[in-house]
């Protein structure tokens, strides 16, 4: 059940233009919901929606009794959530995608992360509300829903590796591998894995921006071990990273 609640927008924000929307960037925000709220509504920082988590103490003591989902900004307008950003080519992402930000009390200790996980009632409304802006956006595909770690990898770590991808991808909504090809790719590299070229190429081809450098190559890495491999997220270009890679090329880039 999708309870959407306009009661709070953020002002200020520009007319999209005549581009359609092509991605959706989810985030987490960090801090509880009332500071989110305040933050993403008044300080020219913003993002389409705010999704509360449910068992949080400051949305209980807001006073709301069940969860629903905040649009804080028009989807026709520009909302100032992914900053410096690349996806398949593109620069920028703030001019064509829909924010996200989901309550999760992340911490970030000079480096060392800790990723709380996310209340399933969180994950329930956030799949209805992909499946409501999908419905509305049928240009959106399914590898163009992304994490910010994923269009800005040097930078960000949200939504971290604990948002279930695979469970959206099986609710219907966006990206994930099959079995069968990651495993035959695996077989394969776990003989070598390509050259490094080739293996830039196929990063690149899924949608992500070109590595320029050692550290920016393992970045990428582990922006897409926390989407598609959760488990280890360590930045170590592996065989099976390499698998699901190749095996997401295959499915959704005709490759
Ligand atoms: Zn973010």
């Amino acid at each position: 059940m999708l309870v959407i609640d306009t009661s709070f927008p953020a002002r200020g924000f520009n007319e999209r233009g005549d581009e359609p929307v092509r991605q959706v960037v989810l985030h987490y925000t960090a801090a509880p919901f009332a500071p989110s709220l305040r933050v993403l509504t008044q300080e020219g920082v913003s993002a389409h929606y705010l999704l509360p988590d449910p068992d949080e103490s400051s949305y209980r003591a807001a006073g709301y009794d069940e969860l629903r989902v905040f649009r804080l900004v028009d989807e026709g307008k520009r909302a100032w959530h992914a900053g410096v950003s690349h996806w398949r080519g593109r620069e920028n992402l703030n001019s064509r995608s829909i924010g996200i930000e989901i309550v999760n009390l992340a911490r970030d200790d000079k480096g060392v992360f800790t990723f709380p996980t996310f209340a399933d009632e969180q994950i329930s409304v956030l799949i209805a509300l992909l499946r409501d802006i999908l419905g509305r956006n049928p240009q959106i595909g399914p590898t163009d829903i992304l994490g910010h770690s994923d269009v800005a990898y040097g930078r960000k770590s949200d939504p971290g590796p604990r948002l279930p991808w695979r469970g959206l991808h099986e609710a219907g909504v966006g990206a994930w591998f099959d079995e069968a090809s990651r495993a035959m790719y695996q077989r394969r590299f776990c003989l070598g894995l390509p050259p490094e070229v080739e293996v830039e190429r196929a990063f690149q081809r899924y949608g992500y921006a070109p590595a320029k450098n050692r550290q920016a190559f393992e970045q990428r890495t582990r922006a897409f071990q926390m989407h598609f491999r959760a488990r280890d997220y360590c930045g170590f270009l592996d065989a099976e990273t390499c698998a699901i890679l190749y095996a997401l090329n295959e499915k959704y880039q005709g490759l």
